[in-house]
């Protein structure tokens, strides 16, 4: 009992003790995972405590479990966010905060290039419940310009692009968005809040696929919302309904994942550089989409934004998809397989894998480039990655 913190110990009789389990840290380094579905309370008055907010605690893991509030906490640190909230997975999140945000009539603008379910979500699901959904591919500054006067009530958009990485200025949105009445939500899971931070540049809300880089271990599915505590607090009512809760023992490995976020994508970054720069010096290279290199259009704000510029990049090669297939057959260190974010190194032809159903010719209606393959950058050597390419090139 004397492990255990004072304001545990006020809320806990001697009766509790012998009916409880294991209610208890135990002064563990990280936090035990609490794998439950619910909690146990020592009395009727310690019931009625909890209902009345008299003492704090848990009463049902769909309505907040310790080992993912933990997880949480650390993940508002290093977005510098009044409060998150977790989900099972990214696109969780992002559905989350759409049903949180639009109903029928309202206006949802969404810039840039977007990840194919987000958009997907949008144009089928919430149009259906009568939201009014703009796509406006292009992120540049006067596309703004083209939405018609009526209210808006969500800009959304993400924070680098994916595929090509394309690098919106958040503080040229969220004035645009404060203007017209409008939250700005800014998914910004290729960056990392190792590399941005939206809310210091005045979006309202952040969106991750936690699957990637804040696991970063390609070991897990997770999403996440920061942003103020008033908002984080009604997203949790919301999503005790809609159940979309993280497990204990996933919130366990990311925030483990979390812990080494910064030396992770910090080295990923300066890996992808070298890369972007070596694959930009190759001949068969047609072009190179990295926001680090200077010839990227969005290089200057990407440089403001950002602490660095990640570990992504994508590429196309002058010998159009074939060629792309065949590097891809030719490299060995990367694995094939979709996602990113991870300590293994992956690459993909960007088209075939997230947009098999649509073929090559849907793909580019969509914006993606046939033959272009996205790469992430794992933790393996510098040397190795290079190398490889160079091999794989010569093989095309
Ligand atoms: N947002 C972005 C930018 C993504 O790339 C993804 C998935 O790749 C998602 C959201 C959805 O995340 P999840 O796969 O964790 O559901």
């Amino acid at each position: 009992m004397n492990d255990v913190p004072k304001d545990q110990q006020k809320t806990t009789s001697p009766a509790a003790e012998g009916r409880s389990i294991h209610p208890h840290v135990e002064n563990s380094l990280p936090p035990p995972i609490f794998q439950t579905a619910t909690f146990t309370f020592g009395s009727a008055a310690e019931l009625a405590a909890f209902h009345d907010g008299e003492s704090k605690g848990y009463f049902y893991s769909r309505y907040g479990n310790p080992t993912v509030a933990a997880a949480a906490r650390r993940l508002s640190r290093l977005e510098g966010a009044e409060a998150s909230l977790l989900y099972a997975s990214g696109m969780a999140a992002v559905s989350s905060v759409f049903l949180a945000l639009l109903g029928s009539g309202a206006r949802l603008v969404l810039l840039g290039e977007t990840y194919r379910h987000t958009r997907d979500f949008a144009e089928l699901l919430l149009a259906r419940y009568g939201v009014h959904v703009k796509i406006l591919e292009d992120a540049s500054p006067d596309a703004l310009a083209s939405v018609p006067d009526a209210p808006v009530r969500v800009l959304f958009t993400e924070v680098p692009s994916n595929p090509t990485m394309r690098v919106p200025d958040i503080e040229h949105l969220a004035e645009w968005a404060s203007r017209r009445g409008a939250k700005l939500i800014v998914d910004a899971t290729l960056a990392s809040p190792a590399l941005l931070r939206p809310l210091e540049h005045g979006a309202d809300l952040v969106v991750h696929s936690a699957t990637k880089f804040l696991g970063g271990h390609n070991d897990l599915l997770a999403g996440a919302i920061s942003g103020s505590q008033p908002f984080i607090d009604a997203l949790a009512e919301q999503q005790a309904l809609l159940g979309d809760v993280l497990s204990p023992q996933t919130a366990f490995l990311l925030d483990r994942g979390m812990k080494t976020l910064n030396v992770r994508v910090e080295r990923q970054s300066q890996t992808a550089l070298r890369l972007a720069e070596f694959l930009s010096g190759s001949k068969q290279v047609k072009r190179v989409h990295y926001p680090g290199l200077e010839s990227h259009p969005d290089h200057e704000t990407a440089k403001k934004l950002m602490s660095a510029f990640g570990g992504m990049l994508s590429f196309e090669l002058n010998g159009g998809p074939e060629a792309a297939d065949r590097l891809l057959d030719a490299l060995k260190v990367p694995v094939l397989a979709a996602g990113f974010g991870g300590t293994e190194s992956q690459a993909e032809h960007h088209a075939r894998m997230a947009y098999a159903d649509l073929g090559l010719l849907g793909a580019e209606k969509r914006g993606v480039a046939p033959g272009l393959i996205r790469y992430s950058v794992g933790l393996e050597d510098i040397d190795a990655l290079r190398d490889d390419l160079a091999e794989g090139l010569k093989k095309i």
